[in-house]
């Protein structure tokens, strides 16, 4: 489509409202929205949207470009070289922005391997959504997700490992402050990043301006979060010693007093704990409350709601089961929780982007970027219809058609 064009007839989807608007037209100009109105003189070029929904593109706050999704993402990755892990990471793109989800925040990846691609996906060279990454996620030595690389032993380490990150590209700053499911070696319960690592990478974070989040199943990880002043938390899992779930009421309070935003990555978790139940057996020996603590995520949810915290929907696609258009089931879990379907939406959008510090993304609004999708039906009283988008566009380029493959 030339550059500016119109989409005309439109129903545009404001999420912050929970409303429709209809008979819009939305004037997109490069990779902006620039006006929403009527246009009855309008001679340039036009698509007729023919009445159907205008949407917002959706964000993925939580993912890992470089896992395949499979049942074993940690052996699959451990067995391929770089250029097969590139061919995962490309693969997952291009589910993602077939399904409408054009920004996508990388919760913990091979450093160099997301800076190239993320160049790649700038250039237009690879189709995928926007990514903001954190490059390596730091983890203790042997520590959760050490195979992808970030392990540091002293805060010295640490600062050269953020340095890296932050002059390569990254958006925000991830730590590893408990065990993992996926890593062998390390206990889901147990805090293992000392506090005084945690706390420098707070101070590190916060004097180069960008935010830091922490995995946290263990509830003391949570606890030392909230102690050295996290932004966010990804999972909030409540596992206590020795191998427990036990969601903490209390501890909840003081993470939503803090401001502190939560990402509860449910719709992996009830993946993993079927793939466990079925199999007999977690990843990790060490993860000895592993089906309890991953169905525990959607019980979580349901507390966050009900004492109003900030949550932001992301999915941990790339995680056993997961593939990296599952978003709708994230919010699916969201709404099975207590969410409306529009706060569900709104954590996957508009709120997801304030949430994660992205202006100018999430609503279908003048001066936005245009990343929109358009929809056969209204997502507010339906997610489904998210999932098969009947057109995408990134930064205001066609880079999907249901009908047409892909543009991009
Ligand atoms: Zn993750």
């Amino acid at each position: 489509m030339s550059d500016p064009f119109l989409i005309r007839n439109a129903r545009i989807v404001d999420v912050s409202n929970g409303a429709i608007e209809a008979g819009r037209s939305v004037l997109v100009r490069r990779d902006r929205i620039e006006a929403i109105g009527r246009f009855p003189g309008w001679s340039g070029a036009s698509l007729d949207a023919a009445g159907s929904y205008l949407c917002p593109g959706l964000i993925d706050c939580h993912v890992h470009f470089f896992l395949d999704a499979g049942p074993d993402p940690r052996g699959s990755y451990i067995s391929s070289d770089d250029s097969r892990r590139m061919a995962t990471a490309r693969k997952n793109a291009r589910l993602a922005i077939q399904a409408g989800i054009t920004t996508m925040r990388d919760c913990a990846a091979p450093g160099h391997l997301i800076v190239r691609f993320r160049r790649q996906g700038d250039a237009g060279d690879v189709p995928g959504p926007h990514i903001i990454s954190c490059g390596y996620a730091l983890m203790r030595p042997q520590g959760h997700c050490y195979f992808l690389g970030g392990e540091v032993a002293t805060v010295r380490d640490l600062r050269k490992r953020i340095e890296w990150n932050l002059s390569h590209g990254a958006g925000f700053v991830k730590l590893m402050a408990s065990g993992g499911g996926l890593t062998p070696g390390t206990i889901p319960h147990e805090a293992d990043l000392p506090v005084k690592i945690m706390k420098a990478a707070v101070r590190e974070a916060h004097a180069n301006g960008v935010r830091i989040t922490a995995h946290c199943h263990a509830t003391d990880s949570i606890r030392r979060g909230i102690e050295v002043g996290l932004d966010m938390i990804e999972h909030a899992s409540f596992v206590e010693s020795p191998g427990r779930y036990r969601y903490d009421e209390e501890l909840t309070r003081q993470i939503r007093d803090a401001g502190i935003i939560v990402s509860p990555t449910v719709y992996s978790a009830l993946q993993t704990a079927r793939r466990f139940r079925a199999a007999g057996a977690a990843h990790n020996p060490g993860d000895v409350a592993a089906v309890e603590r991953l169905e525990g995520r959607l019980i979580n949810t349901g507390h966050f709601r009900r004492l109003g915290m900030k949550i932001i929907g992301g999915t941990d696609c790339g995680a056993t089961n997961t593939p990296f258009d599952s978003l709708v089931d994230e919010l699916d879990s969201y709404t099975e929780a207590g969410l409306t379907r529009t706060e569900a939406l709104r954590s996957v959008t508009d709120m997801g982007a304030y949430y994660l510090g992205l202006s100018q993304v999430g609503q279908v609004r003048p001066g936005h970027r245009a990343d929109l999708t358009l929809l056969e039906g209204n997502p507010l009283e339906d997610l489904e219809v998210l999932r098969q988008p009947l057109k995408v566009y990134k930064s205001g380029r066609l880079v999907h058609e249901r009908n047409g493959g892909d543009s991009a």
